[in-house]
């Protein structure tokens, strides 16, 4: 069926957003992710890619504008409402205008500050169309400060300077970009269809345009064999762009991916969680010249507190690090069990003596000795991916 012919089945959202955008407006432009091929990415396997007809997209923005008007009209007649009040709203609704009474709500509830269009690249919709939707987007909701969507650096380097300023013009301020690494010879590994040169281009393009730029780098990308590799050229990267954000995540191997058979297999070696804090160590000591601000807002990070702005916090943020592998070894392996079961979010956490005890309690239950904590917490960490 041609996309003009589909038709239309209600407001809908799709299944991700970075940690960033946890209070935005999730609205669906595309679905799953053109692209497909990362071998670490388990988040739209099996998934086809599709264009949603901009007809639709428009109509869920409108939906989301109706029912945040309603809400609106009734906290000014009940003040504030809850659960209760919008079970009884949305009692005679269909199910897709419920689904935008409840995203309006959670949006109202947050201040309605942001947008994040998904799912994993908005910018493969053509100009006009991205800028037709964006404009609907202003219209309807002036007091969004914000508007960003997901991009593949692939797809940034084919779209002309002057379109992607027209983007940016059109409203949308925000790009977040998954890097995950400079190293060619990482990227070529994990098939992210993108390579070094293409990644700086690409940043430098949607700086050129206006927009802010988020990259997102995952720290043990490169196993044992490329570690230090995929630091430095990571690096490097990153000193010839000066992104705004710079965004840790982890490398956690999910069992439905191509990278998990290369784990089990052998050819890929995992790093075990202290060999990636001297990663990023590396990372944070070879990034230079730039003035981006670094955040580790991801569950899977090992240190949620490395954060703070280029170059007046790097002792700060080398600091937590440093600590952490000055510990004594039995320390090290308290913080990391203690971690992975969400006791600790910061090594002075350490200090607090009921969580150390419980942290403890599961060294002793699970045998966690410094030659098997990486198993032990390969399977702790399956809890979060
Ligand atoms: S481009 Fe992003 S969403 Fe698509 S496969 Fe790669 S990591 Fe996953």
């Amino acid at each position: 069926m041609s996309e003009a012919k589909i038709p239309y089945a209600g407001f809908e959202q799709g299944p991700i957003r970075p940690p960033s955008e946890a209070a935005s407006l999730l609205l669906r432009l595309t679905r799953n992710c053109p692209w497909n091929r990362c071998t670490f990415c388990p988040v739209y396997k099996h998934a086809k890619f599709s264009l949603r007809p901009v007809e639709h997209i428009l109509r869920d923005i409108d939906c989301v504008h109706r029912q945040l008007q309603l809400l609106r009209q009734q906290q000014l007649e009940r003040g504030r409402l809850n659960h209760y009040d919008l079970a009884a709203l949305s009692a005679g609704l269909e199910d897709g205008e419920q689904q935008a009474l409840y995203a309006a709500y959670s949006w109202l509830e947050e201040g309605c500050r942001s947008i994040f269009l998904q799912d994993a690249n908005s910018l493969v919709l053509k100009p006009a169309e991205l800028i037709r939707i964006l404009n609907h987007l202003r219209e309807c909701f002036p007091e969004a400060q914000r508007i960003t969507s997901y991009a593949r650096s692939q797809t940034i380097d084919r779209i002309a300077a002057e379109d992607l300023a027209a983007i940016a013009a059109a409203g949308l301020n925000r790009i977040h970009i998954g890097m995950e690494s400079g190293s060619d010879r990482v990227l070529q590994l994990v098939q992210k269809g993108a390579d070094k040169q293409t990644h700086i281009r690409a940043g430098c393009k949607v700086k050129q345009a206006g927009m802010e730029l988020s990259e997102y780098v995952m720290p043990g990308l490169g196993g044992r064999a490329l570690s230090r590799e995929h630091a430095m050229e990571t690096a490097d990267a990153l000193n010839q762009i000066d992104a705004d954000f710079i965004r840790l995540r982890t490398l956690a191997i999910p069992g439905h991916t191509e990278l998990f058979t290369d784990w089990q297999d052998g050819s890929f070696q995992k790093l075990g969680d202290r060999d990636v804090a001297e990663e990023i160590l590396l990372l944070l000591e070879t990034l230079d010249g730039i003035n981006s601000t670094l955040q580790s807002d991801h569950i899977l990070n090992l240190f949620q507190e490395i954060e703070g702005t280029f170059p007046q916090d790097r002792e700060k943020m080398t600091g937590v690090i440093k600590r952490f592998l000055a510990l004594l070894v039995e320390e090290q392996l308290l913080y990391l069990v203690g971690r992975r079961m969400g006791l600790f979010a910061r090594l002075d956490d350490l200090q607090i003596a009921t969580r150390r005890r419980q942290a403890a309690d599961a060294c002793v239950r699970f045998g966690v000795t410094a030659d098997n904590v990486d198993q032990v917490i390969d399977e702790l960490m399956k809890r979060f991916i």
